[in-house]
């Protein structure tokens, strides 16, 4: 059913790059014949599931969205994949995002743009907006996603749906096309919170082959959506409700749906707190420091000598230049050309070196905070889904829209986007965002479902 309806609807929305349809049919066949033999079969049997075309599949075309990977078959499944097959879930395609994920719309994508299911000429966010449209349009009822600077909660807010930017360190990333390393962050989206928490469960753990992978427990995420909201502390920051002068200001409609869900909080007994994140507004040039940095080192290796498509030239250095340059998207460029400055020498210490000192004093609003209150609500993105196109002229509004997410990744916490409602002027979903302390997951989880 899930490949039929990833058949029927692709050709409009555009949401996956290729499907699995070959894999998945034996995968189902296959557990169809464990289930009637009686065999154990995992918490997510049978599950049809479309993971994120920047997360490598065994023997499955893995693209990034970039020319650059246009035909590399990676040799290995990601550690990730390797659990959710485990699981019993079926991969029925590979998912559309903006180029090496790096975007809010999923323009970027080599392989063209994902459409919004609530309406055909918007966006539906990115970079992980084909994983967010595939749940969104009912093709399947899971998918994966990463978040680096907000590219799982953005689209979920986009598209109407749940998705999961987990603790830095709870999911490994082994098999995960690096973007940011110090930012990435592969994580759930789904309907509900509860399906959210399901696919947690699965996703989370240690991992040898990610050296950056969190030995810390793994709770039970679905049993704490059960817990009533008696005595949780939420915090509401006020930076996130002030209309900042360049234009990231927080549209009238968000606000009011982000501010109503917050009441029907209280009303299921938890309490608000006012608390101040002082350098909030700090957080989208930080992130446009770091992310281009660390991604001009990670994109090195596209050389034309590995992995990729190679261009011919004269010699060596001609071959590197011609290779990135006729398979790069412009964005992808405009990142490696920030980056590379960035961290040229001269220059490390006004940029580099400076956002990193900032990136602490985030993380230390982040701990006053958490000092006070159990989790932070606010809104997920400033507006609703957008145009297609409408600012395709302007990368900096674009950037700006991050504005409430990409704190969570340079601080390490995480955070959930859930649907609250739709806007007035619009009627396109509107998200709300809850963030929680390192490994605070099951708080999350908690509000969520709840709420939900
Ligand atoms: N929109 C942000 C960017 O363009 C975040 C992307 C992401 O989280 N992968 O970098």
């Amino acid at each position: 059913e899930s490949i039929s309806q990833l058949k029927a609807q692709n050709p409009t929305l555009n949401a996956f790059v290729s499907d699995c349809e070959e894999a998945a049919r034996a995968e189902a066949a296959a557990m169809d014949a464990k289930i009637a033999a009686g065999e154990n079969v995992g918490p997510l049997a049978g599950v049809p599931i479309a993971i994120k075309d920047g997360i490598c599949t065994k023997g499955q075309r893995t693209t990034a969205g970039s020319k650059m990977l246009e035909n590399f078959v990676p040799p290995y499944d990601a550690t990730i994949v390797q659990r959710l097959r485990a699981a019993g879930a079926i991969c029925i395609g590979k998912a559309n995002l903006d180029e090496f994920a790096m975007g809010s719309s999923t323009e970027n994508s080599f392989f063209g743009v994902t459409k919004n299911p609530w309406s055909a000429d918007c966006v539906a966010g990115g970079s992980s907006g084909g994983s967010a449209a595939a749940v969104a349009a009912g093709i399947s009822p899971a998918s994966i996603g990463s978040d680096t600077g907000g590219s799982i909660r953005q689209p979920a807010s986009f598209c109407g749906i749940t998705g999961v930017k987990p603790t830095y360190g709870r999911v490994s990333r082994y098999g995960l096309i690096a973007f940011a390393s110090s930012l990435d962050q592969i994580g759930p989206m789904a309907r509900s919170a509860k399906d959210c928490a399901i696919l947690m469960n699965v996703l989370s753990g240690h991992d040898a082959k990610d050296s950056t992978s969190a030995r810390n427990d793994v709770p039970d995420f679905v049993a704490d959506c059960d817990q009533n909201l008696k005595g949780l502390r939420i915090g509401i920051c006020k930076q996130y409700f002030e209309n900042e002068p360049d234009g990231s200001g927080l549209n009238e409609n968000v606000r009011s749906g982000v501010m109503a869900a917050i009441e029907q909080l209280k009303e299921l007994g938890a309490e608000t707190v006012e608390i101040d994140l002082p350098h909030t507004r700090y957080a989208v040039p930080t992130y446009y420091v770091v992310a281009p940095c660390e991604a001009s080192s990670n994109l090195s290796r596209f050389d034309g000598v590995r992995y990729t498509s190679r261009e011919q030239a004269k010699d060596l250095i001609g071959m590197y230049s011609k290779t990135r340059k006729v398979n790069f998207g412009d964005e992808v460029i405009r990142r490696i050309l920030l980056g590379t400055y960035s961290l040229s020498s001269g220059y490390d210490h006004e940029l580099y070196k400076k956002a990193s000192q900032v990136r602490r004093l985030i993380k230390n609003d982040y701990d006053a905070a958490f000092e006070k209150v159990d989790l932070i609500a606010g809104p997920t993105v400033p507006t609703t889904a957008f145009k297609i196109g409408e600012h395709a002229k302007d990368p900096l509004a674009m950037y700006l829209a991050d504005v409430f997410t990409a704190s969570a990744n340079l601080a390490g916490v995480p955070g959930i986007s859930l649907p609250c409602g739709f806007s007035a002027d619009d009627g396109l979903p509107i998200g709300l965002q809850l963030q929680a302390n390192m490994f605070g997951e099951s708080t999350l989880f908690r509000a969520a479902h709840q709420y939900q």
